[in-house]
């Protein structure tokens, strides 16, 4: 008998469903990180995957506008009419693929529209087919609805990119989905058209494998690279592939919720089925802000972009100066993911070894910065660092850990 039922209270016992699935371990780190900032620590947190930048001052006005005009009660099912038109324009504008009404569908959050995409499409045994590190809730979503997740190491080699062989080998009868993040988090690689369409040939042969791509670091991309995503690239894939975006990273809008997808009628129909019975629709405020956001002035974006490029290059010339540290520059979002192999073995000044990614961070973190492990993303040993803070906190953080490192004895 448990404790509870020995007290009298009533036992909890939750679904199998979620049995496997945990709190996302960065939340824990960051709250973790914040406790201690609270309790008085300098702590600099490097763990938000969120823009430091503020929501346009345009899309703020829109939604009060909004707000004053009545627009406050429930809209359509998965998007109102005008938010469907800004998404559609969008896609056409940037990305060159056309859809029709029917073939767009808006939700609370990107996440939102992966989670309706894969409750929409998996049961038991169903498999999705996922580059690692990928960003964690990848592999809880697809486990929350029923399916198995295959992760597939890309490794710091091959540039954190799935390579055509590689997916040839993982594919399988059960095999439902491949599912892309270009540019990644957390490695920030992104995918060029040619890798792309390398990528397509094998999906040419494995008719029964769709695709999701998840743009939502299109904006965020450095050197000048040109974006590219699947169905723009493989036309003859569009009936199979679903293009997954959101206002989050681009408009500096992660707390309104709105995201978006667009592809095959019939995936959306079902995906609705989802969205009707979980939500009914996203806030119809947001909605309002985000059609501001895509129809309005988007010079704002392309500065931003380059302002986390000067980041990025601080991170990343700041975290190769430090012996044991290796980090590749990322072509785009706004985390770098270093490898901390040489760093492994290595004596703390208090007695200890790092023997693992979480070790390091936990070592880190004890130098006041919070940095995310590569094991939260399914490859070590790396971390995750998110650049979207200022260039003074940045440098203050580089400099916490490369003296942290220097106290470091190595065998
Ligand atoms: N995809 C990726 C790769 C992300 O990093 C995130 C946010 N961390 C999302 C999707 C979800 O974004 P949102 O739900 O805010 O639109």
């Amino acid at each position: 008998m448990s404790a509870l039922a020995a007290a009298g209270m009533p036992a909890f016992r939750p679904a199998e469903r979620i049995a496997s699935v945990g709190v996302s371990e960065i939340l824990k780190i960051t709250a973790r990180a914040g406790a201690l900032k609270r309790a008085g620590r300098p702590m600099i947190i490097l763990g938000a995957g969120e823009p430091d930048f503020d929501t346009p001052d345009n899309v703020k006005e829109a939604a009060i506008r909004a707000i004053r005009d009545g627009a406050t009660k429930y809209t359509a099912l998965d998007g109102s009419p005008e938010l469907k038109d800004a998404v559609r324009a969008k896609f056409e504008r940037e990305n060159g693929l056309v859809f029709a009404a029917d073939e767009v569908t808006c939700g609370a959050g990107a996440k939102q529209i992966l989670y309706n995409a894969f409750m929409a499409t998996l049961g038991p045994g169903d498999e999705v087919v996922i580059p690692t590190p990928y960003w964690t809730s990848y592999s809880d979503i697809v486990a929350i609805a029923g399916g198995t997740p295959v992760l597939v190491p890309c490794g710091i080699e091959a540039g954190f990119r799935l390579r055509p062989e590689q997916l040839e080998a993982a594919i399988t009868p059960r095999t439902r989905w491949l599912l892309l993040n270009s540019p990644s988090n957390p490695s920030g690689a992104a995918y060029s058209a040619e890798e792309l369409e390398a990528l397509a040939g094998v999906l040419r042969r494995h008719t029964h494998v769709w695709a999701m791509s998840d743009d939502m670091y299109e904006h965020i991309l450095y050197d000048g690279l040109a974006f590219a995503t699947l169905a723009a690239v493989a036309p003859d894939l569009r009936d199979r592939t679903l293009t997954v975006n959101g206002v989050s990273k681009a408009y500096a809008m992660t707390g309104w919720r709105i995201g978006y997808g667009g592809g095959p009628a019939v995936l959306i129909r079902a995906m609705a089925v989802v969205q009707s019975q979980a939500t009914s629709c996203p806030s119809s405020v947001s909605q309002a802000a985000a059609v501001e956001a895509l129809n309005g002035p988007q010079a704002i974006v392309a500065e931003r972009c380059a302002a986390f490029q000067r980041r990025r290059d601080l991170v990343v010339a700041g975290l190769n100066a430090v012996p044991g540290l290796q980090c590749p520059v990322p072509q785009g979002a706004f985390y770098t993911f270093a490898s901390c192999e040489g760093l492994l073995g290595a004596r703390t000044p208090d007695g200890g070894v790092l023997r693992s990614d979480r070790d390091v961070a936990d070592y880190l973190l004890e130098a006041d910065v919070a940095v995310v492990p590569g094991a939260c993303f399914g490859l070590e040993p790396f971390f995750r660092i998110s650049y979207a803070t200022s260039d003074s906190e940045l440098k203050t953080a580089l400099e916490r850990i490369e003296a942290a490192c220097a106290r470091l004895h190595h065998a």
